[in-house]
C-alpha cells in the first residue's frame, strides 16, 4: 500500500503546533542575520573596491552524466531507482556502483512507501538502504519551513549501541551532504544537556538513538515523536537481547500509528520473539532474506587454531609480529581478558588499545578514531562495544576466545571482509571451549579448518 493514500501529512503537520514545544532557536538566528544582512547592504551600497572584483565563477552544478555506471545484467544501479539528483550526488561521491543484495532487493518497494523487513547483518550495505529510502522521501515531500518545529524529528533511526548508532549518523551525514537535511544523535554516556539543548533548539529531520537516552528526552518532553513519517529499528535481535524491548516498546508508544509512518526493521537473526515484534510493529511488510553464510564464507578466510588455554597470549603476539598486522580486531568474551591482552601487546610495543565497556564513552571515541587513522593497529574489544565498528581495511579478527553465541561469531568475523575486500578470521579453541565448534559450524553452515599452530610457539622459527 503506497503512503500517499494514507494523507497523513496534512493531518499530522496540525499537531506540531501543540503547546510546550519550543519553535527552532535558527529562526531567531535568521531574524537576526536578516537584521545583519540589511546593515551589509547598507555598508555594501557604498561604491568601494567591490567595482573592480573579478565576478565569482558560477558554482557548476552536478548532473547524474557525470555519474557513470554500465549497465550490468542482474545488478541495479542507482540511477534505475529515480532518486533526487542531491541524493544520487552524495552516492556517486562514495563511489557505490551497483546496489548490493539488500538494497536492490528493498529500495525499489520501500521507495514506495512499503514497510520493509529484512534479516541481514553489518557489511550488506543495510545502513544505505534504509537512509536513502528517508533521505530520497524527505526531499521528494519538502515540509514548509513554517510548519516546522525544533524537538519533532521526521525520521527516527533506532540502534542498540552507541557504536552502531555513530556509524549509521556518519553515514547519514555522507548522504545528506548536498542537502540541507539535518542529521542528529542522541546517545547514552554523553553529553546529556548538549544533546538536550540540541534537540530543543534545532529541527531535526533524521534523528539517530539509542533507546534509554531517546527515553530520557521523551520523559522531559524535550523530544516528540508524534510527526514521524519514518522508523527504523536496526538490529532487532540485538535489541532483544540486551533487554531494550520495553524500552523500545515505549518509545513506539509514543510514535505515530503503524498505518501513520513507514517502519523499516532489520535483523541479522529471526527467532519467534523477532517476529512477534515485526507483526506487531509494520503493516504488510515485504520480508528480504540476506543469508549470512554468503557473506562470512565469500570474503573471510576462517581459520581455528587449537591451543591450550596458556599458550594463546604467546601465539597471537608471535602470529602479530610475523605476519605484520597492521590493522586487527582481537575479540574476548570477557573483559579482564581483554584488559589484560591489552596490557601485554602493549608491553611487546604493539599499538593496542581496549574497547569495551568499561571504556568510557569519550575515550572509546577517541580510540575508533585512531584505529581508523592507523595510529592503533590492533583493537581488544568485547561484543558489546566491537559490534557496531565499521572499519574498511580490517585484515585479520582474532578471536581470542569462541563466542558462546554462535551469531556473535558471525558478527565478529564480518569486522573483516568488508565492503568486497578480503579478511582471515582466526578463533582460537582450547580445552575450555572447543565444544562449541559443532553448534558454531552448524550455524554458519561449514567445516571450519582446524590447525595446531605450533611453529609460532617455536622461539627458533
Ligand atoms: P553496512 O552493511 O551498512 O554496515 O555497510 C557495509 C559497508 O558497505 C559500508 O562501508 C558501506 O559504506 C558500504 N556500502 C554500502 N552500500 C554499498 C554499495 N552499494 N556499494 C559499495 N559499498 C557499499
Amino acid at each position: 500500500m503506497l503512503r500517499g493514500l494514507f494523507g497523513k501529512k496534512s493531518v499530522k503537520k496540525q499537531a506540531s503546533k501543540k503547546a510546550g514545544r519550543k519553535p527552532d532557536a535558527a529562526k531567531s538566528k535568521a531574524t537576526a542575520s536578516k537584521l545583519d544582512s540589511r546593515v551589509k547592504q547598507s555598508a555594501a551600497s557604498k561604491p568601494k573596491t567591490q567595482l573592480n572584483k573579478p565576478l565569482a565563477k558560477p558554482k557548476k552544478v552536478w548532473t547524474p552524466d557525470e555519474y557513470v555506471v554500465a549497465p550490468q545484467e542482474g545488478k541495479t544501479r542507482f540511477h534505475d531507482l529515480g532518486l533526487q539528483d542531491a541524493l544520487l550526488h552524495a552516492i556517486a561521491d562514495l563511489n557505490y556502483e551497483y546496489c548490493s543484495e539488500i538494497q536492490a532487493a528493498s529500495l525499489p518497494t520501500t521507495i514506495d512507501g512499503h514497510d520493509f523487513i529484512g534479516k541481514a547483518q553489518t557489511g550488506t550495505g543495510k545502513t544505505a538502504a534504509f537512509l536513502i529510502t528517508i533521505i530520497n522521501d524527505l526531499l521528494v515531500r519538502p515540509i514548509p519551513e513554517d510548519e516546522r518545529f525544533a524537538s519533532e524529528p521526521r525520521a527516527l533511526i533506532l540502534a542498540p549501541t552507541r557504536e552502531l548508532a555513530m556509524q549509521i549518523d556518519k553515514d547519514a551525514r555522507s548522504l545528506t551532504k548536498h542537502t540541507k537535511l539535518s542529521v542528529y544523535s542522541v546517545l547514552g554516556g554523553i553529553d546529556y544537556q548538549k544533546q538536550r539543548d540540541y534537540v530543543r533548539d534545532h529541527k531535526i529531520d533524521i534523528l539517530v538513538a539509542t533507546p534509554g537516552r531517546l527515553i530520557d528526552f521523551l520523559n522531559s518532553s524535550d523530544l516528540y515523536l508524534d510527526q514521524l513519517d519514518f522508523l527504523v529499528i536496526d538490529e532487532a535481535d540485538r535489541m532483544l537481547d540486551m533487554g531494550f524491548i520495553p524500552d523500545v516498546k515505549r518509545i513506539l508508544s509514543r510514535c505515530p500509528k503503524v498505518e501513520a509512518r513507514q517502519t523499516l526493521l532489520f535483523s541479522a537473526t529471526f527467532n519467534q520473539d523477532v517476529l512477534n515484534l515485526c507483526k506487531r510493529w509494520t503493516r504488510n511488510p515485504i520480508h528480504i532474506e540476506i543469508e549470512a553464510e554468503q557473506q562470512t564464507t565469500e570474503r573471510v578466510d576462517q581459520k581455528i587454531f587449537m591451543v591450550a588455554a596458556d599458550e594463546k597470549l604467546e601465539i597471537i603476539c608471535r602470529y602479530i609480529e610475523k605476519n605484520d598486522v597492521k590493522k586487527a580486531i582481537i575479540f574476548g568474551n570477557r573483559r579482564d581478558e581483554t584488559r589484560r591482552l591489552e596490557a601485554v601487546l602493549k608491553q611487546k610495543g604493539v599499538k593496542a588499545a581496549l574497547l569495551s565497556g568499561e571504556v568510557p564513552q569519550h575515550k572509546r571515541i577517541k580510540t575508533l578514531d585512531q584505529f581508523k587513522s592507523g595510529q592503533i593497529e590492533i583493537l581488544v574489544a568485547t561484543d558489546v562495544a566491537g559490534r557496531g565498528i565499521h572499519v574498511d581495511g580490517v585484515s585479520h579478527v582474532f578471536n581470542y576466545n569462541l563466542p558462546e553465541d554462535p551469531e556473535d561469531y558471525v558478527h565478529r568475523i564480518g569486522r573483516t571482509g568488508r565492503a568486497n575486500e578480503t579478511g582471515t578470521s582466526i578463533s582460537f579453541a582450547c580445552e575450555d571451549d572447543a565444544f562449541l565448534l559443532p553448534e558454531l559450524e552448524q550455524f554458519i553452515g561449514m567445516k571450519l579448518n582446524c590447525e595446531y599452530p605450533d611453529y609460532l610457539l617455536d622461539k627458533n622459527n
